[in-house]
């Protein structure tokens, strides 16, 4: 199966091709831990996700970093403001070592219980300083850095291409912001901080001695050292939000294309902004943002929040309700309950092979082949579901999609808590079936059934569901 990612770089999907057959290396950036993440963050971390469960579906050995941005994240992408590390720490009155253990650890407990892959290698941007100065070093010794007031800057002028991730009026764009920026010793309005200073006045707490004086890492630096460090000069896959594009990958790509003359990744995937109806795109640094934390508060499953992801391909952007968070997870819980039913009825039978059922696992993995298009793939496990064919051939597909959708479908349905009074009923009524009443047995299931519980006499009991109608 020939599987096609849109390429930023190219503005077209292609095959991908990776540099060795049958890997893939990626790197994803991670999240700057000064707050907890919000979950639109989470919305990207689920995308690359699926990027990697069906590099693995279709059996390519992924190699997945993904760093920990801990220190040099400016509050201005234009290397002006504070490192939002330090801001974490103001605020919360902790040191900023403190604050960055806390968030990672806080944003390790959300991104499992997404059913994220864990990276292969994760890294923290503090444990790689020492890579960082080294390019820092290359880039010097190549000519592309320079020095001024507070820190070592990258001169854009000199890499013909500089700005080609973004396309055609990128740096117009940074010319015209640029009038209106403070640092007027740059060369270049798009020249970027590789290495800032620390500031007399500014008493920092993460700092480092380097060549050039105290200070701390640029963080588009981070990135590109850390990615080279574990991947090499050249990666396969880089991803991040939309929102890296025109500054933190542009940049990235500077450093690394600047520092080895090689193409530093073959191919960028990324991911469209969640969006709330009232505030625009989420924002952490203003403090008001929706977490997974809160979705659990207000009873959603977070997997019910991957499923809602679902809803729009990653290249769409996603509006987020508290209404399609809750019909996803009335229907996460619809699948849950299918699957159950269907494990029941196969009873430890194996699957057929019928041809005719084979074209869902085709549809499956077309859909996923056409650049993780996963609102496809879940339409072609509900049609499989709900096809006439066996039990046991629509268990074993729901298993198998599942391990690229990760819903955790052979969960056993949550059984919902009932108010104590219908419950009381509900014995009533069983009582009343055992004794052959079953002119009470009725009226009690019609009472339950006006008050929104449906009893469903089986084999093996009576059941009860809530009427969601
Ligand atoms: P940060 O923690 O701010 O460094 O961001 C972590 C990741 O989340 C990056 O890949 C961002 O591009 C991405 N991101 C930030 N805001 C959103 C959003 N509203 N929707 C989707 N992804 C986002
Ligand atoms: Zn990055």
């Amino acid at each position: 199966m020939e599987l096609k990612l849109y390429n930023t770089l190219t503005r077209q999907k292609e095959i991908f091709n990776p540099l060795k057959a049958g890997e893939a290396g990626i790197y994803t950036c991670g999240p700057t831990v000064y707050h907890y993440a919000h979950i639109g963050n989470m919305r990207t971390y689920i995308a690359e996700d699926i990027l990697v469960r069906a590099l693995n579906h279709f059996r390519y050995k992924v190699k997945r970093v993904m760093n920990i941005t801990d220190v040099g994240h400016l509050t201005s992408d234009s290397d002006t403001g504070e490192d939002k590390m330090e801001v974490g720490a103001k605020r919360e009155g902790k040191s900023a070592w403190d604050v960055a253990k806390f968030y990672t650890e806080a944003f390790m407990k959300d991104y499992r219980s997404l059913n994220c892959l864990p990276a292969d290698v994760l890294c923290p941007a503090t444990e790689y300083i020492k890579e960082m100065i080294d390019l820092n070093l290359v880039l010097e010794k190549k000519g592309f850095a320079y020095r001024i007031s507070d820190g070592i800057y990258f001169d854009t002028a000199k890499l013909p291409d500089y700005g080609k991730l973004a396309g055609k009026g990128h740096i117009e764009g940074i010319q015209e912001g640029a009038r209106v920026e403070v640092n007027s010793e740059k060369r270049n309005p798009a020249d970027f901080a590789l290495w800032k200073f620390s500031s007399p006045e500014e008493h920092r707490q993460m700092e480092w001695d380097s060549p050039w004086g105290k200070g701390f890492p640029g963080w588009h630096l981070e990135c590109s050292a850390m990615a080279m460090k574990h991947l090499g000069d050249t990666i396969d896959i880089h991803c991040g939000g939309e929102d890296h594009v025109a500054v933190h990958h542009t940049n990235e790509i500077a450093q690394s294309e600047g520092a080895t003359g090689k193409p530093f990744a073959d191919y960028w995937m990324h991911i469209r902004f969640l969006v709330t109806n009232d505030a625009g795109k989420m924002s952490k640094s203003s403090g008001e943002f929706l977490t997974l934390p809160l979705l659990a508060q207000k009873g959603f499953d977070p997997l019910a929040y991957r499923y809602f992801c679902f809803s729009a391909h990653y290249r769409k952007q996603l509006e987020f309700s508290w209404e399609s968070v809750d019909s996803s997870q009335k229907s996460l819980e619809g699948l849950r309950a299918i699957v159950a039913k269907l494990k029941e009825e196969a009873g430890g039978q194996a699957a057929g092979k019928d041809e005719r059922f084979q074209e869902f696992y085709r549809d499956f993995d077309n859909a996923l082949a056409d650049d993780l298009n996963v609102s496809q793939a879940l339409a072609v496990l509900w049609g499989a579901l709900r096809s006439p064919f066996g039990a046991a051939e629509r268990l074993a597909f729901a298993l198998e999609a599942d391990k690229v959708l990760a819903l955790d479908l052979d969960r056993a349905p949550v059984q919902e808590a009932l108010a104590p009074e219908l419950a009381a009923l509900i014995k009533e009524r069983e009582a009343a079936r055992k004794a052959k009443d079953f002119k009470r047995s009725d009226e009690l299931r019609k009472e339950l059934s006006d008050k929104g519980v449906l009893i469903e006499d089986t084999p093996k009991g009576t059941t009860w569901k809530i009427s969601r109608g």
